[in-house]
C-alpha cells in the first residue's frame, strides 16, 4: 500500500491567503483519497529537520523560516501512482514554469512560497507521513 501513498503540506502563505479549502478540493477532485489530515505548525527546529536534505543549499535558512512562519495543513494521500501523479498536480517548483491547471500555477506566490509540498519518492512519502502522523490518525 505504501507505494500508492504520498505526503503533502499546504504551505504557510497559501493557508494565510485562505486557499487551503480550494487546494484540498483540487486534490480530492483529482482522485486522491485523504488518509490523514491535520492543521498544525512546524517549529523552526522541526522545519529544519523536515528539509534537512537541503541543508547545504543557499536557500535553506529562508526555507526553514518560511515553513515555520505560520500554520500548515499536512496530509497523507492515496491513489494509484500517488507520488508521481501528485507531483504532476502540484506542478513545477517555480510557478512561472508550472503548467496551467496545476496547484502551483494557480496558488503559488513564488519559487520559495510555492503553496504546496509533494513527496519526491515512495520512500520519502513514508518518512514524511511518519513525521506527522501516528497509526491511529490514519483512516
Ligand atoms: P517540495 O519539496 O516542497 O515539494 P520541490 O520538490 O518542488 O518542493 P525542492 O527542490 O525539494 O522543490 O525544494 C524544496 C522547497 O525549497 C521548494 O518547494 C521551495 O519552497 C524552496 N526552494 C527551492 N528552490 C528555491 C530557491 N532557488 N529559492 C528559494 N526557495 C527555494
Ligand atoms: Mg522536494
Amino acid at each position: 500500500m505504501a507505494t500508492n501513498r504520498t505526503f503533502t503540506m499546504i504551505k504557510p502563505e497559501a493557508v494565510a491567503a485562505g486557499h487551503a479549502g480550494k487546494i484540498i478540493d483540487m486534490i480530492t477532485s483529482n482522485g486522491f483519497r485523504v488518509i490523514a489530515l491535520k492543521y498544525t505548525r512546524l517549529s523552526a527546529q522541526e522545519a529544519g529537520t523536515f528539509y534537512e536534505v537541503h541543508k547545504e543549499r543557499p536557500f535553506y535558512g529562508e526555507l526553514v523560516d518560511y515553513m515555520a512562519s505560520g500554520p500548515i495543513f499536512a496530509a497523507i494521500l492515496e491513489k494509484d501512482n500517488a507520488v508521481e501523479d501528485f507531483r504532476k498536480l502540484i506542478g513545477a517548483t517555480d510557478p512561472a514554469q508550472a503548467e496551467e491547471g496545476t496547484i502551483r500555477k494557480r496558488f503559488a506566490e513564488s519559487k520559495a512560497k510555492n503553496a504546496c509540498h509533494g513527496s519526491d519518492s515512495n520512500e520519502n512519502a513514508e518518512i514524511e507521513g511518519n513525521f506527522f502522523f501516528s497509526g491511529r490518525e490514519r483512516f
